[in-house]
């Protein structure tokens, strides 16, 4: 039976900076429509703030998903560029409205995990605190986790282990979809109960790819012959059509062609619990 596990990383609750920016790329473009669209949706409601969409689009197909929720900490520096969207992309992990959706989304069977942050996938002391902060939140022990920007080495697994998480998801491609050296089960770095549960498609190297749906096709089949588990991150912001084009649509679309083949529908978490007690 095909397996799908959804998940969501959040990177981004706001939009700031990011509505200057694209109004001067685009007016640069001369693309008129969006900069209308950047400059008239800074006057509208948050359209990085999509938890509200999934969470619908979700329970109408009666699937659960995996939220990991990212405490980003990265000091601002004017002189890296790359810096920039870090820090002040970032958000606040105690933000009234995220601490109650985070609560929220726990007590009704979505999962929350750790996004580690862009340079704790090297920090024990620093992945140590966000696990701790966001457990703060949900009052219980977090399971598992992805490093940011998918970031690892070969001391990440160790790092996560130490610290108490079972399982990760950071095994994966961030500029094509499919399966890294051709991993399409989970798999076990130390051979115990820690778990690598690879990430098989990804929003924007999906979104960007050329004939996406027949290659999607395809990797469907080849998960469901080999026992794998699709496992999808489609990013918390990214549910606005007007600003990201096709992504909605592709994300029902999947579920909707998982659901045609009779998948099952479970997050990280409750598959790890099977798989480690041997039931899937
Ligand atoms: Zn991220």
């Amino acid at each position: 039976m095909l397996k799908v596990a959804l998940s969501h990383d959040v990177d981004r609750i706001n939009k700031h900076y990011q509505y200057f920016t694209y109004f001067l790329k685009n007016l640069l473009k001369a693309d008129f429509k969006k900069v209308k669209y950047h400059f008239s949706s800074f006057f509208k409601e948050e359209p990085y703030w999509n938890f509200p969409e999934i969470i619908k689009i979700e329970e109408s197909f009666n699937v659960k998903s995996t939220f990991f929720i990212l405490d980003e900490s990265i000091p601002f520096n004017l002189f890296d560029k790359n810096n920039w969207q870090l820090s002040i992309g970032r958000y606040h992990l105690f933000n009234e409205k995220l601490v109650e959706i985070i609560k929220w989304l726990d007590k009704n069977g979505w999962e929350i995990g750790v996004h580690g942050s862009y340079n704790s996938f090297n920090n024990k002391e620093l992945l140590n605190k966000e696990k701790k902060r966001i457990e703060s939140i949900v009052e219980h022990e977090i399971i598992g986790t992805r490093q940011h920007y998918l970031n690892w080495n070969q001391n990440t697994w160790n790092i996560q282990k130490e610290i108490g998480f079972k399982y990760d998801s950071t095994w994966g491609h961030t500029t094509t979809f499919g399966t890294k050296e051709d991993k399409i089960t989970p798999f076990k770095p130390f051979n115990d109960y820690f778990l690598e549960i690879p990430l098989i498609v990804m929003d924007t190297p999906f979104i960007s790819s050329e004939n996406k749906w027949d290659r999607f096709l395809e990797l469907l089949d080849l998960i469901e012959q080999n026992d794998g588990i699709l496992v999808v991150n489609w990013h918390q912001r990214v549910f606005r059509e007007e600003e990201f084009p096709e992504y909605r649509t592709f994300y029902i679309k999947i579920i909707e062609e998982c659901k045609k083949r009779n998948a099952h529908f479970a997050t990280l978490g409750e598959f790890y619990n099977k798989i480690i007690s041997n039931q899937l």
